[in-house]
């Protein structure tokens, strides 16, 4: 199975918290080696997770998850089309 970016985001915190199976990690990760954008968001999120990890109270700003996805939506429209040599 394919899997576009927003697959992708869907399954992000189940693939930082081991939850997926085995084949929809393999899609993750195939998606996430030529994705620059999903890659992106899988860094953050990490991040995001180790800064709540810690032992500090972290707490994110209000409407964080919206901005960021507004963010990927316009990310998104500023990606060209599937480009005809991407699927080697
Ligand atoms: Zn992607």
């Amino acid at each position: 199975m394919v899997l576009n970016c927003r697959h992708v985001w869907d399954y992000i915190s189940g693939y930082l918290d081991n939850t997926l199976d085995a084949q929809t990690r393999t899609d993750v990760e195939k998606h996430l080696e030529h994705c620059e954008i999903c890659s992106a968001v899988l860094d953050s999120t990490r991040n995001i997770l180790i800064l709540t990890a810690d032992d500090r109270v972290f707490e994110l700003p209000v409407g964080f998850s919206e901005r960021l996805h507004a963010r990927l939506a316009q990310a998104m429209l500023e990606i060209p089309p599937d480009e005809p040599e991407s699927s080697a």
